[in-house]
């Protein structure tokens, strides 16, 4: 018997199905959440398909209509709270005509998936499949035409959640980060009784047939050796491995740390276990190895914030894309290119992640990392200049080498020092002197005087190997300006050419910006400045121009949003609370942004936009309305979050002290200042990761210059530049543009703030009114 007819479409709601699948990843639930907002706030009516496929199979009550507050408190919460399967009926086609009556009787007619590989597969098969199952439902009498005509075209989207990172087309999969750190927390409490006991570790990571945790794991961790399945190591990795390990030990190094990706093999296939490693080390190296297989904690935990921005932002997305499509439209998976959130072909994307399977069944590894992204490669040759360091081959003609200051200016940010070791590592690997110049400019100068302090020292690897995970400033960092300090630019000068400097490496913030910006001036007057400078934006603020990201904001999101949580579960159960929490950024209202989209904040207040009367009082109103409809069970805490420098009128305790007032006794407030808190502790491993690919490309940038005479460095545009993501890409913008067309210099920001469209993410999923 026909199921019952679904609504006709014209005139009425579109509807939209959200489902998660295979693997659950964290920021699965973040996803879901900002699919059913933002489906809502664009007039449609939303829908979830629980325990993924099996759910769609089985319709009925699986498919569940979901209201706005289904979805509250959900961001941070981990794995998947609609559930996952993996089924097999969907893997054929009956179990598929199933699924698309189920949906056509539900009269959905958009369908949002967050899964791997395999999900992202099964989405693309039913997609193409989909008119010839409405046709096979017709034929057998299952539906009728008419029931089946509002549905002819299925839209569908993906979105990537995974921990593997294994889809192709994007950077990053929904959830990566959050294991990532799952496995770095790990290695990092190895490496201390590692070190205490001189032991060899053998870590097992997730990742069947995609390195992209196994690698960045070894980035971010420094560890001694990693196993991929896209990049085997030759049939004789016994030995290359050996090689390596004994030269790090040679060189002090007390202790081991190997990571094996669950799918590793060598060039011939073999399987690569941490059983045969350990064997290696064991016995070969007479290494006390142990082996760690860290298994499901890898999949579980709540999401870091970049996972919760990335759902959320993908989440939107989806909607945006269900609802700009039209028949024609091939259906599209959500990807990001390091800051740019792209639509990508299903179809293209799964095509090319079967390739990169294909290629390593197929020896053929070249093709298998060319398939990968172009960052994925980069990582891994960041990778094996950083571990193997002086390793001949690498070692540049002596013409060619120079001799390289690096130096910290501002205040500290997480990934510094993994920038500044991945830079002395690049130095050692091809003949430069990498020189730390300790404690910022004024430590500089202060060389310069009459007792020389040894501000200026030669860094030997045993020195910075260890750096990788450290947080704050190995060398010292100081807000000083070169041009500020006693004796001026003639002073740096002056210390620059006793130690020939021949290149400069500056990581910080804004003041690190604006010192390079001084010197840049400076080369009218002084010679020593004629060389290659690269400036590596690294401030929690995030207000450095030239780029969207600056090593440490990162870091100091996941603390933040760490403190909101806390906070905010002081209020769950039967407290209704307001929190008004207050972030740094300075005259940048970035962090409080981010942490914003990431902690699904009812309000942020930034400088860039500043607190009215009315803005707190339309807020008020709707903290009243939204606590008049709750029921007061579960999520209670409502976060506002206010950037430091948001108003002079307006402080974070008035602001909480005005909503005590007017709240009548129908809700609470509190403030918090997290303060110094949320410069974190140990960095983030995105912030780890690309402070050493950024340290290893801006060495590179610097190398492009050995050789040349002083004034074609000075002539050139990009011999003073910095170094930023910007958009998909990453790039070196020279100075004195950036300086002159990019820089707010009066509130020491960017002109343009590419996060500023989020704002308005904010206030949509949040349902807060704005003028
Ligand atoms: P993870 O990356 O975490 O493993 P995944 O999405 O790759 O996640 P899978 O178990 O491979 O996880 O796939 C999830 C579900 O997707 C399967 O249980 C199955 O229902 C469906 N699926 C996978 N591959 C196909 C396929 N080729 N055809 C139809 N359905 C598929």
């Amino acid at each position: 018997m026909p199921a019952q007819a679904p609504p006709p479409l014209e005139g009425k709601k579109r509807r939209v199905a959200v489902m998660t699948s295979g693997g659950d990843a964290p920021g699965m639930n973040g996803a879901v959440r900002a699919v059913v907002r933002m489906a809502l706030a664009k007039g449609c009516e939303a829908y979830a398909v629980y325990e993924g496929y099996e759910g769609l199979v089985q319709g009925g009550d699986m498919i569940r209509s979901m209201g706005w507050e289904d979805v509250r408190g959900w961001l941070s919460e981990g794995g998947t709270l609609i559930g996952t399967a993996r089924c097999m009926t969907f893997r054929e086609r009956p179990g598929r005509l199933q699924a698309a009556k189920n949906m056509v009787t539900k009269g959905i007619d958009a369908l949002v998936i967050c899964g791997g590989d395999g999900s992202l597969t099964g989405a693309d098969l039913f997609r193409s499949e989909w008119p010839s199952l409405v046709e096979e439902l017709v034929e057998k009498k299952i539906m009728t035409k008419e029931q089946v005509e509002p549905f002819r075209h299925l839209n569908i989207v993906g979105l990537v959640g995974s921990i593997d990172n294994d889809l192709a087309g994007t950077d990053a999969t929904i959830g990566a980060y959050s294991s990532l750190g799952v496995i770095c927390d790990a290695i990092d409490k190895l490496d201390s009784t590692a070190s205490s006991h001189q032991r060899a570790f053998v870590i097992e990571v997730m990742g069947r047939h995609c390195g992209w945790l196994a690698l960045m794991a070894g980035v971010a961790s420094g560890a001694d050796y990693v196993f991929l399945p896209e990049k085997p190591p030759s049939e004789n990795w016994q030995e290359e491995m050996s090689k390596i390990i004994t030269k790090h030990r040679s060189e002090g190094k007390r202790k081991t740390m190997v990571i094996v990706a669950e799918g590793a093999h060598d060039s011939n296939l073999t399987p690569v276990t941490p059983a045969t490693v350990k064997d290696v080390l064991a016995n070969k190296l007479k290494l006390d190895t142990r082996i760690t297989t860290l298994g499901h904690v890898q999949r579980g935990g709540e999401a870091c914030a970049y996972d919760r921005l990335l759902s959320t932002i993908q989440g939107a997305e989806a909607v945006n894309a269900v609802l700009e499509s039209t028949p024609e439209t091939p259906s599209p998976v959500i990807c990001i290119r390091e800051n740019k959130i792209v639509r990508e072909s299903l179809m293209e994307a799964v095509k090319q992640t079967h390739e990169v399977a294909e290629a390593i069944a197929a020896k053929d590894f070249g093709r298998a990392m060319s398939l990968r992204d172009a960052e994925f490669a980069e990582y891994h040759s960041a990778y094996t200049i950083t571990t193997a360091a002086k390793l001949p081959g690498l070692t540049l003609p002596e013409e060619k080498r120079m001799r390289v200051g690096l130096i910290h200016v501002g205040a500290p940010a997480g990934g510094m020092n993994a920038a500044t070791r991945a830079a002395v590592a690049y130095c050692l690997a091809r003949g430069h002197t990498p020189l730390a110049l300790y404690n910022g400019f004024p430590g500089l100068v202060r060389h310069h005087g009459d007792k020389p302090l040894g501000s200026v020292r030669e860094i030997k690897w045993l020195d910075a190997e260890s750096w990788i995970s450290k947080g704050g400033s190995e060398i010292g960092t100081n807000r000083g300006l070169p041009a500020d300090e006693e004796g001026g630019l003639e002073a740096v000068a002056k210390v620059f050419e006793q130690y020939n400097l021949q290149a400069l490496f500056v990581v910080g913030g804004f003041e690190a910006f604006t010192a390079v910006s001084q010197l840049r001036k400076g080369r009218a007057q002084y010679d020593a400045f004629k060389i290659p400078m690269t400036v590596l934006p690294a401030t929690v603020s995030n207000n450095v121009p030239g780029t969207e990201y600056s090593l440490g904001s990162d870091t100091c999101l996941n603390s933040l949003i760490q403190y909101c949580d806390v906070m905010r579960q002081s209020a769950s159960s039967s407290r209704r609370r307001v929190f008004v929490i207050e972030t740094q950024g300075g005259a940048s209202g970035y962090i409080a942004t981010i942490a914003g989209v990431s902690i699904g904040a009812l309000a942020v207040y930034t400088p860039e936009e500043g607190i009215d009367i009315k803005m707190l009082s339309r807020d008020i109103d709707y903290l009243r309305e939204t606590f008049g409809k709750d029921k007061g069970m579960g999520h209670s805490g409502k976060i506002i979050l206010r950037n430091e420098k948001a108003s002079s009128v307006y402080t974070t305790e008035l602001i909480a002290d005005i909503i005590r007032a007017e709240a009548g006794g129908r809700f609470e407030s509190r403030h918090g200042v997290p303060g110094h808190f949320q410069q974190g502790g140990k960095p983030s491993p995105m912030d780890r990761m690309r402070g050493t690919r950024f340290g290893v490309r801006s060495l590179q940038h610097i190398e492009a210059f050995a050789g040349k005479s002083k004034d074609d460095i000075a002539n050139d545009p990009l011999s003073a530049a910095v170094i930023g993501i910007r958009g998909a890409s990453v790039q070196f913008s020279g100075m004195e543009k950036v300086e002159a067309e990019e820089t707010d210099w009066k509130h020491r920001r960017p002109k343009n703030e590419f996060w500023m469209a989020y704002k308005g993410l904010i206030d949509t999923l949040s349902g807060r009114p704005t003028v």
